[in-house]
């Protein structure tokens, strides 16, 4: 399905042109219009999904393969250093286009970005509290 008034939904279908690197009957990868680094492109599937939890299973399944693939394009012409992948699901995780998409971000030495949280420091006790509650 599609939904009007998606900004993902007319990108992906190709109703409003983008800098497309990969196009199949499911997805299109182009490049975000405001890049961490160089090559920052985005897996958008061409149905409408709100993010994760929305998202098709099969759909899913090939969204890492395609990630993967994409990737070693990326290495190959642009030659990163490392690589990073990123998904965010709802705005609190700083989801700001609700249509599910995955962020492909090469990175290079030196190019000044961070992709990090605050690492916490819970004490035994805590972690298998916590443990309890999730299995
Ligand atoms: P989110 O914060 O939802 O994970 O990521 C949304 C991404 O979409 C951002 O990195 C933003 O730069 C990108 N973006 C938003 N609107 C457009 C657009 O119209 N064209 C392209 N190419 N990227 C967009
Ligand atoms: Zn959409």
């Amino acid at each position: 399905m599609k939904k009007d008034d998606c900004i993902f939904c007319k990108l992906a279908n190709g109703n409003i042109p983008t800098n497309t690197i990969y196009e199949d009957d499911d997805f299109r990868v182009f490049l975000d219009a405001s890049p961490a680094t160089a090559g920052h492109c985005l897996i958008v599937p061409k149905e409408h999904f709100d993010d994760l939890e929305d998202l098709d299973e099969a759909i899913a399944a090939k969204t890492l393969p395609l990630a993967k693939k994409i990737m070693l394009q990326l290495k190959e012409k642009l030659n990163w250093d490392g690589f990073n992948l990123v998904q965010n699901n709802r705005e609190v995780a700083g989801q700001t286009v609700f249509h599910f998409h995955m962020h492909l971000i090469p990175r290079y030495k030196d190019d000044g970005q961070k992709i990090v949280w605050k690492p916490g420091s819970p004490d035994e006790g805590e972690l298998e509290a916590l443990l309890k509650k999730i299995v």
